[in-house]
C-alpha cells in the first residue's frame, strides 16, 4: 500500500509517496508558482503514483475546521494569488481518496513525533525558521487546532538592547517572525543569512529572539521536545547560543531534568533532517487511510 504526502510550501512544494513505516520513495519537487499550475503538477504526479490515500501539510493560514464552508482552504495568505483557494477541493476533483490536511509545521511537529526526534514522545514543538517562521504544536498526543491554528511565529517579543531594526512582517512589524525570520536577517545585516560569518554578532540576536520565544512556549505549552528546523537553523552555532538564553531566561525555574541538565537533547534540530515536512504529510495521509477504515 503506498500513500501520498504534499509539503504545500509558499517557496516550493514537494510531492511524494511513502509506506506506512515513514520510507519516501519518491519525491519531486517544483517551484510554487500560480495555484492552478501548481496544483495541476501536483494532480499530475499522482496520477503517475497510484495511492490511497494523501496527507497535505500547507503554508497558510489555512481552515482547518472540518464544518466550515472553507475547510481545505489556503485563506488570507499574503503571497500573491493564494488567498481564498481551495487546494483540498481541487485535490478532491481529481482524487475520490481520504485526505488529512493541516498545516506544514504542524505537519513537520507529527512527522518528529512519529519517526523523528521525538518519537515515542506526546509531545512537542517544531519551529521552523525560514522564509517565514512557523511552530508547529503536538500536545497531548495529537495536533494542536483550536480557534484557527497556532501562529507561533507572529508572537510579539521583547526587542534586544541594541537592536533598532524595525522588522519585516507585513502584519505587525517587529513580531517573532518580523526579527529573525530569514528576510529579517538579511534586511538587517545587508547579507543573506548564509553569507554572515558564525562569528557575527547577528546570530546572537538571533538567538536572543529565538529564545525568547521557546522559554514562552516551555512555559505555556510544556512540550517535551523543542525541535528547529528551516534554513536560517542550518548556522549549527545557534543551537547553543538559543540553550543558554533559554536558561538564562527560565532562570533554574522550571524544574525538569531535560531543561537542567540535558538541554542538548531537548532543544534539537531535526531527526528527519529536511525531511520532517515530508514525512509529516506522509504520517497525516496515514492517519487519514487508517480513520478511514474505522
Ligand atoms: P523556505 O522557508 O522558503 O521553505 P528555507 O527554510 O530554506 O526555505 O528558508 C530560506 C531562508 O533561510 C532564506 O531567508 C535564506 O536566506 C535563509 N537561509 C538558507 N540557508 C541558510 C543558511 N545556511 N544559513 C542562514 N540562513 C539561511
Ligand atoms: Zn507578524
Amino acid at each position: 500500500m503506498r500513500i501520498g504526502a504534499i509539503e504545500a510550501g509558499g517557496t516550493k512544494f514537494v510531492c511524494g509517496i511513502g509506506s506506512k513505516d515513514g520510507i519516501v520513495e519518491d519525491s519531486i519537487s517544483f517551484p510554487t508558482g500560480q495555484p492552478e499550475d501548481t496544483l495541476s503538477k501536483v494532480v499530475s504526479y499522482f496520477q503517475d503514483h497510484q495511492v490511497e490515500a494523501i496527507g497535505i501539510g500547507s503554508f497558510g493560514p489555512i481552515d482547518l475546521k472540518p464544518d466550515s464552508p472553507t475547510y481545505g482552504y489556503v485563506t488570507s495568505t499574503p503571497k500573491p494569488g493564494w488567498s481564498q483557494i481551495n487546494v483540498l477541493g481541487k485535490m478532491k476533483s481529481h482524487m475520490d481518496i481520504p485526505y488529512g490536511w493541516d498545516t506544514d509545521v504542524n505537519a513537520a511537529a507529527l512527522g518528529e513525533a512519529t519517526w523523528g526526534a521525538a518519537k515515542a514522545l506526546n509531545s512537542c514543538a517544531y519551529f521552523t525558521v525560514g522564509t517565514g517562521l512557523g511552530v508547529g504544536l503536538y500536545s497531548e498526543g495529537r495536533l494542536v487546532h483550536g480557534l484557527l491554528h497556532p501562529e507561533g511565529g507572529h508572537v510579539p517579543v521583547r526587542r534586544h538592547p541594541e537592536d533598532a531594526f524595525a522588522g519585516t512582517c507585513p502584519y505587525h512589524g517587529d513580531c517573532l517572525e518580523g526579527m529573525a525570520a530569514g528576510p529579517a536577517l538579511e534586511a538587517r545585516w545587508g547579507l543573506k543569512g548564509q553569507l554572515l560569518p558564525a562569528d557575527h554578532p547577528a546570530w546572537e540576536v538571533e538567538a536572543y529572539y529565538l529564545a525568547q520565544s521557546i522559554t514562552g512556549l516551555i512555559l505555556t505549552n510544556s512540550p517535551q521536545k523543542i525541535i528547529l528546523g528551516g534554513g536560517v537553523m542550518q548556522q549549527a552555532q545557534l543551537y547553543p547560543l538559543i540553550r543558554a538564553e533559554v536558561r538564562r531566561n527560565l532562570n533554574g525555574y522550571v524544574l525538569a531534568d531535560e531543561i537542567i541538565h540535558h538541554i542538548g537533547n531537548y532543544i534539537v534540530p531535526p531527526g528527519l533532517g529536511t525531511q520532517s515536512g515530508l514525512c509529516g504529510a506522509l504520517a497525516l495521509g496515514i492517519q487519514a487511510w487508517q480513520d478511514s477504515q474505522s
